[in-house]
């Protein structure tokens, strides 16, 4: 029913952009539900999202697969407690097989603009090249960690060697014997750097902020655990369930409540400095002074072993510019290499770019969102009916799996979907409510370390915190259990009128 016709409460056609977790679990959640007229656009080869992109050396997750898979779907045949990139993403692709998704997903299929159309209440879809679509709903799942982030830095062009982002590691480039820099100190350098260290002549690690490091409690699981797994009824869940709960117990630490506990934490990963590097100097310079939990704990055991090798370097200044042979810091001083890996992050706030996405009235949401995104409940942006996000504004976490939050949405979005559709009308969550929402958001973000300061991709260049959920994952669960019809704008009209 791709035509533009109007929404007259028949199935409803739904347009889902992205194919990572988020998109894939939207799609899994309106097949189980009934909802089957959808396509999934999805910009790259196949479905994975950050899972098929990343595939850098040493990729893997770093919150235990039991609980990073969906709830409805759960996986006991890991290697490994964390798993690695080719595992989660084979475990996507099954999942897209196994609940009839993968004969709707358009790959190569990039939306550009997304326009909604007030008297038909439906939403114009256009893709790259121009095709155009029409649908009764749109679900954006681009994810936040999406768009690879290479500062535009002085010649950055005119370096003579190789250079990428690891989120689109060159697989033609042999890193053996070559002098290797490698800008960015996040998640995916302290997997990467491990992963290439005894191949590589030289490497240069550029950290502009440390992070805190922890132990990754990892362990392979043997083929008869997995057996266990596999066949005694319940165990499979319980590890879930279990897992999950011990992660959810981590939320007191975005706290400022937590400062007198939190102490105890900066000594135990202190102590891990001391005990795995001994050069006084190095240790200086991976100990941050920032508070444990305003940014995310990084997991590795393999991780300051490597930064102790006699051939790698760790230069505390940021990049200032690059040229032919390398980079120069901040301070003057230059890194030769043949190769830069750039692990500088992903363009974290800024939603749903470079979509085009118009409204109610022709406003453009990256014009509404200059000064930072924002959402009711990361979910519906006022002005823009039947649009829902997954991983939306203020829906990351730090403490806990991303995918309980996705499926979350998912459930909402799908929710929604269904009322529209009941109605025949088109929900526009209300001004006043987004506005409160996100009034009171920032005002729980005030009590927490994420406002405390600290390096991270979760605020914008002015600070404002548009990355992450200020609580537990329960309070979530709880805030999007049901769609709040009152919160809508039904059609043109207020819900009482529909109501009478
Ligand atoms: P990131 O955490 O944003 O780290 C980017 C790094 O690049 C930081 O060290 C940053 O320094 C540095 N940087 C940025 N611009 C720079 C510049 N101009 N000069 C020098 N350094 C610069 O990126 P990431 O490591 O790719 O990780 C992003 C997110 O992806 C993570 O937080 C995590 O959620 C996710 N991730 C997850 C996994 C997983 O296992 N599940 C694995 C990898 C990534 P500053 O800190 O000073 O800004």
């Amino acid at each position: 029913m791709n035509t533009n016709e109007s929404s007259t409460g028949a199935a409803p056609s739904v347009a889902i952009i992205g194919c990572g977790f988020g998109g894939l679990g939207a799609a899994i959640e309106l097949e189980r539900n009934g909802i089957t007229d959808y396509t999934v656009f999805e910009k790259g080869d196949g479905v994975g999202g950050v899972w098929r992109a990343n595939h850098y050396p040493g990729a893997a997750c770093d919150v235990p697969s039991p609980t990073y898979s969906y709830s409805f779907e759960l996986e006991t045949e890991w290697s490994q407690r964390f798993g690695t990139q080719a595992e989660i993403r084979a475990y996507l692709e099954r999942c897209s097989v196994k609940y009839g998704v993968a004969r709707k997903i358009r790959s190569h299929s990039e939306v550009t603009a997304a326009a909604f159309d007030e008297p038909s209440g439906r939403w114009r879809v256009t893709l790259a090249g121009g095709e155009q679509q029409w649908f009764d709903a749109l679900i954006c799942a681009t994810g936040q960690l999406s768009r690879p982030k290479i500062p535009s830095l002085d010649g950055v062009d005119t370096f003579a060697g190789r250079q990428f982002h690891s989120a689109e590691w060159d697989d033609s480039v042999d890193l053996t014997g070559k002098r290797v820099a490698v800008v960015g100190s996040g998640a995916s350098a302290v997997q990467l750097v491990p992963a290439i260290v005894d191949r590589v002549e030289e490497l240069h690690v550029i950290q502009r902020s440390p992070n805190w490091v922890g132990n990754k409690w990892n362990h392979r699981t043997s083929p008869w655990i997995r057996r266990v797994l596999r066949t005694v009824p319940g165990l499979a869940r319980a590890q879930h369930n279990i897992e999950w709960l011990w992660y959810e117990a981590r939320v007191p630490l975005i706290h400022n409540w937590f400062d007198p506990l939190r102490g105890a934490m900066h000594a135990w990963l202190r102590f891990k400095i001391r005990r795995e590097i001994s050069d006084p100097d190095l240790r200086r310079k991976v100990t941050p002074d920032y508070k444990v939990g305003c940014n995310r704990v990084l997991l590795s055991n393999d991780w300051y072993p490597a930064l102790n090798r006699t051939h790698v370097e760790v230069h505390t200044q940021a990049v200032a510019r690059v040229t032919p042979w390398g980079l120069v810091l901040s301070d003057g001083s230059t890194v030769e290499a043949d190769v830069i890996v750039w692990c500088t992050g992903f363009t974290a706030t800024e939603y749903l770019a470079p979509i085009d996405i118009t409204g109610r009235d022709g406003r453009k949401l990256h014009t509404e969102w200059k000064s930072g995104p924002e959402a009711y409940l990361g979910i519906s942006v006022s002005g823009y009916p039947n649009l829902f996000m997954i991983y939306g504004p203020n829906t990351g976490s730090l403490t806990n799996t991303i995918i309980f939050l996705l499926e979350k949405q998912a459930r909402y979005a799908r929710q929604a979907i269904e009322i529209s559709a009941r109605l025949g009308r088109w929900l526009d969550v209300r001004r006043e409510v987004q506005d409160n929402f996100n009034r009171e958001l920032q005002h729980r973000l005030s009590g927490t370390v994420f406002t405390s300061g600290c390096p991270g991709w979760y605020h914008t260049e002015a600070g404002k915190v548009v990355a992450v959920w200020p609580g537990s994952h329960i309070a979530y669960a709880r805030a999007t259990a049901q769609v709040d019809l009152a919160a809508y704008h039904v059609g043109d009209k207020a819900i009482e009128s529909v109501r009478a």
